[in-house]
């Protein structure tokens, strides 16, 4: 670590290293800001160190395959993350997101820049309360993203927009979050969130080839080492009526971590019993 440990927003950006956060660095005609079309990950800083990065520079890679984008190597991506994260606390948690965009319209190289941030208090907030959501449906049915490689099914890009919206909605409906559901009637994932549920001594996950769904880092980490627990894994479809009577239910990501779902469609849930060693499996801050 340098001698000057900041927590406010720190920018790098590949091939110029470490630039003021309020440097512009993207080009008018890039076409990660015209079009949404690019691709991101974002991780959670613990302990100065970004947590599970190796996966997410696997999922990089698979994104970035296919919406064919010239992701630059692992180890430059990996050298852009360390020297961000030599001037980060590392006392304090926090958000490291690397971004890949096309580059400017008409031709040129991908622009590479990564990100570090504090983490906000009602991320914090739902890890610890737990959240309600709703449900709202995507409006197509649970297979129509496997086999139509056209619909990025999978890929982590840059166009958010319907995420940020779906989010939206939520606020404006009174609940925290929502759980995106398939036209025929499966609950699918959260918006920025992979469903996990527990039901008896086996904790499960929305399956990803099916669905198109991304496939989460966290969920996939904490479905690995279920047997920690005391518990197996395994993938599956689900209802929302289903999860009602669920030992447990959480919304998993990296930076928020497990957030139980505390009610869905205004049917509440009572607290799980297993949401805090869930929790310290993962090593999120409590
Ligand atoms: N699903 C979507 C659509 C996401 O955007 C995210 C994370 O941003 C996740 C799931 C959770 O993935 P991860 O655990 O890798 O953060």
């Amino acid at each position: 670590m340098s001698a000057t440990a900041h927590d406010r927003r720190l920018v790098a950006v590949l091939g110029h290293g470490l630039v003021p956060a309020e440097t512009p660095i993207l080009r008018a005609d890039d076409l990660g800001a015209l079009r949404g079309d690019g691709i991101f990950e974002t991780m959670h800083i613990r302990d100065g160190q970004p947590w599970l990065i190796e996966a997410h520079l696997d999922r990089m890679e698979r994104s970035a395959g296919l919406l064919e984008i010239n992701l630059p190597a692992r180890g430059e991506l990996l050298d852009l993350a360390k020297t961000i994260l030599s001037e980060w606390n590392p006392a304090t948690e926090g958000a490291l997101r690397l971004v890949c965009t096309r580059g400017p319209e008409g031709g040129g190289v991908p622009t590479v820049y990564a990100t570090v941030a504090p983490i906000a208090a009602s991320v914090v907030d739902a890890r610890r309360n737990g959240i309600r959501v709703a449900t709202i449906s995507l409006g197509f049915g649970a297979d129509a993203r496997s086999g139509a490689p056209w619909l990025l099914g999978g890929a982590k890009t840059l166009s958010y927009a319907v995420n940020m919206a779906s989010q939206r909605w939520a606020l404006a409906h009174g609940v925290d979050d929502v759980l995106w559901m398939s036209a025929d009637g499966f609950a699918l994932e959260g918006p920025t969130s992979t469903l996990v549920w527990l039901t008896g001594d086996r904790l499960w996950t929305v399956p990803v080839d099916r669905t198109g769904i991304l496939s989460g880092t966290t969920a996939a980490w904490l479905l690995a080492h279920a047997g920690d627990l005391g518990w197996t894994s395994g993938y599956r479809m689900v209802t929302p009526a289903e999860l009602i009577t669920a030992d447990g239910v959480w919304l998993t990501s990296s930076v928020r971590g497990p957030a139980e779902i505390r009610a869905i469609d205004g049917t509440e849930r009572p607290p799980s019993a297993f949401t805090s060693a869930i929790v310290n499996l993962l090593g999120f801050p409590v």
